[in-house]
């Protein structure tokens, strides 16, 4: 099926006037506000934006999430980094790793680590066009560099990825990871040595099932050892079972994301298929061992990452995950992967 990629633009400026009044509010209107928010996401509960960490809730403690997104970027988002790592550190979390498309984070990171020390915040870099109309290599090469070594995953192109343009039936070429004939591109094969290297994340971005195949072989020879393949149960991006195993032969590292799901009918991303637990869990148990869980959350239009990943947790447990699978996905392969371990 066809599923449109294209983040909504409208409400925007109305959602931001709700986030501002969500501050100033006491504890009784935050309560019917988290009922207001959660009537958006039928199924899923959530209040849009607010957190509500209880006091000795040890179900984040030592969570690690390293696919979000948040302000400053180029879209609207639902929190800053800086905001987000101090309520990272008040819930119990790890390590965060965060995400721009366009420009870099590791260098905030940097930054964010000066006032918060207790901060294990860290950044990635994606080859998307404001690096130019090819990936990279020089770019990815500088971000590694950069003071803290912080930057701990390079992403292929992702909003501006050819796969995602040509699914969106644009004109214009996107950025490819593969020649013509289907042969990884040398610029790509580069960025991949480095990772190796260096011994950092090499992620698919947005890249097609097909190509996140074609991109592990690669990988598997050239010997990265931290390789992932992203968003495997998310939109176009999503993958069957023996796909994600044959990356998984190739030493691969599967994300799921939980933002779908949040998204879907009922919510301000409405374009979107809403994804069931059921479904969601398919895919978190085919390899727990080999996976990990993110929220890819920091959407104005979503509930804050914190409670998304919140909201994650306890529905693995209602459905009887076992807490060492759990332990696997959301703290000890995300960790081992930023390299917190
Ligand atoms: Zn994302």
């Amino acid at each position: 099926m066809y599923i449109r990629v294209r983040f909504p633009s409208i409400n925007l400026l109305k959602n931001k006037q709700t986030m501002y009044a969500q501050k100033t509010i006491g504890r009784r209107a935050f309560l019917k506000n988290s009922i207001l928010g959660s009537s958006l996401l039928v199924t899923t509960n959530i209040p849009l934006h607010a957190i509500n960490l209880e006091k000795d809730d040890d179900l984040l403690k030592g969570v690690c999430d390293i696919h979000l997104h948040a302000t400053p970027d180029s879209r609207e988002r639902s929190v800053n980094e800086y905001k987000f790592m101090q309520d990272a550190i008040r819930a119990g979390y790890r390590a965060v790793m965060f995400k721009s498309n366009d420009f870099s984070c590791h260098d905030r990171a940097y930054l964010i680590r000066q006032a918060l020390p207790d901060a294990e915040c860290f950044g990635s870099f994606c080859m998307n066009r404001v690096h130019g109309d090819k990936v990279n290599v020089y770019a990815a090469q500088k971000a590694i560099e950069t003071s803290g070594g912080l930057c701990r995953c390079i992403w292929m192109p992702t909003l501006d990825a050819a796969y995602q343009y040509q699914r969106e039936n644009r004109k214009e070429q996107g950025i490819p990871v593969l020649d013509n004939n289907g042969q990884v591109l040398p610029e790509v094969i580069k960025v991949m040595e480095i990772c190796a290297e260096t011994d950092i994340i090499f992620a698919t971005g947005h890249a097609s099932p097909e190509e996140s195949i074609i991109l592990a072989r690669k990988a598997h020879e050239i010997g990265v050892k931290r390789f992932v393949v992203t968003h495997a149960n998310s939109s176009i991006w999503t993958m069957t079972d023996s796909q994600i195993k044959e990356c998984i032969d190739n030493g691969a590292y599967i994300e799921y994301c939980y933002l779908p799901c949040l998204w879907g009918e009922g919510t301000k991303m409405p374009q979107y298929q809403r994804q069931s637990i059921e479904e969601f869990l398919s895919f978190v148990r085919i390899d727990p061992e080999r996976s990990f869980i993110s929220t890819d959350l920091g959407q104005a239009v979503m509930p804050h990452p914190i409670q998304g990943m919140r909201d994650c947790i306890i529905k693995l447990q209602t459905a009887g995950m076992p807490q060492k699978e759990i332990d696997l996905l959301v703290r000890h392969n995300p960790a081992w992967l930023i390299k917190v371990n």
